[in-house]
């Protein structure tokens, strides 16, 4: 499809599907193909053809600005780290190995707050630019011996808020010959990392589903019946805390002051919680690599 077309519809048929297009210059096109495989996002038209009353998207409150700084990687140099609490919180860690000179790696940084949500997110746009002085405060005196806070928020060169929002989740994702894939199928919080990746897991399991079924309806069914039911509740889960409900089980436990982790947590207790999370959400190492391929090498899809 040309750069700038956007498909506005599609139309079931024996044979085939159609695929309804409009140019940027406004041209209206019906383009012809087996299988429509739709992957427009969050406001995705094809999925609001498919699910004409799925509900509004959903925002539970919480406010993310994000940002990256130079700094120093936390412990293992690969740490993903959360401070904080469920509803307040910054989260951490380094996307870039260690500059060779400096030893300063990229950090990504989350700064989150839950605030009421009964007015529903009036802010305009989902994401925008914003100025330091309009978040900075929520964290003000967050420093510890180990990492400042504010001083971390203050050296990122721009900043940008998003909300929290997804979707309530829907029955299918498949309507005969058409397939939703990533966030038209599942747009969900990006708590543990999750959105991107499970498009990209979509896209193996409906390759594999093409390989062994062909370019048919019935790959799109196999496809559905692999994923949808679990990814769903997945998308359920990631409004609970996710990862970040460790953060929740200390501040229930000791108000979020300790001494020794150990006494308010036991090491096997947060072992055993992100054990959980990771299997849940198919990050389980161990199992992840001991999986084999979902597509065997050179494996193709039967021409015919
Ligand atoms: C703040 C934030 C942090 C995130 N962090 C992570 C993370 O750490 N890890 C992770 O895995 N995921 C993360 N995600 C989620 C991730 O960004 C999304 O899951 C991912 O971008 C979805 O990819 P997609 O291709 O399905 O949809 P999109 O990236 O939304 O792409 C949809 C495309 O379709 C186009 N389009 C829309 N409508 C039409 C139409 N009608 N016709 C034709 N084209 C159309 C759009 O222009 C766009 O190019 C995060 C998301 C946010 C907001």
């Amino acid at each position: 499809m040309q750069t700038g077309c956007r498909v506005t519809g599609y139309r079931n048929e024996a044979q085939g599907v159609t695929a309804f297009v409009e140019t940027h210059q406004g041209q209206r096109l019906e383009v012809p193909g087996r299988l429509l495989i739709a992957a427009d996002g969050l406001h995705s038209a094809i999925r609001a053809q498919m699910h004409p009353d799925q509900p509004p998207i959903q925002w539970g409150g919480a406010i993310m600005w994000r940002g990256t700084t130079p700094g120093k990687a936390i412990r293992t140099g690969a740490s993903f780290v959360g401070v904080g609490s469920l509803r307040h919180r910054v989260v951490l860690y380094p996307i870039s190995p260690p500059d060779p000179l400096t030893g300063l790696s990229t950090i990504n940084w989350i700064a989150e707050i839950t605030v009421d949500n009964a007015g529903g997110w009036t802010q305009g746009d989902w994401n925008r630019r914003v100025k330091l002085e309009d978040f900075i405060h929520h964290f003000e005196g967050w420093n510890y011996d180990w990492l400042d806070v504010p001083a971390m928020l203050s050296g990122a060169s721009e900043v940008f808020e998003y909300p929290m929002i997804d979707r309530d989740p829907v029955p299918t994702w498949v309507d005969g010959r058409v397939a939703l894939i990533g966030d038209a199928a599942h747009v969900m919080y990006p708590v543990g990392s999750s959105g991107a990746s499970q498009g990209i897991v979509d896209t193996r399991v409906l390759g594999a589903a093409m390989i062994e079924h062909g370019v048919t309806p019935a790959a799109l069914q196999a496809y559905d019946q692999k994923l949808c039911k679990d990814i769903s509740a997945l998308v359920l889960r990631n409004r609970g805390s996710g990862p970040f409900g460790i953060l929740g089980l200390v501040d229930e436990r000791c108000g979020g002051v300790f001494d020794d982790i150990d006494a308010v947590i036991p090491k096997a207790e947060r072992d055993e919680f992100m054990a959980r999370y990771k299997q849940a959400a198919g990050f389980a190492i161990e199992s992840l690599n001991a999986a084999p391929s979902i597509i065997a090498l050179g494996a193709r899809v039967r021409p015919d």
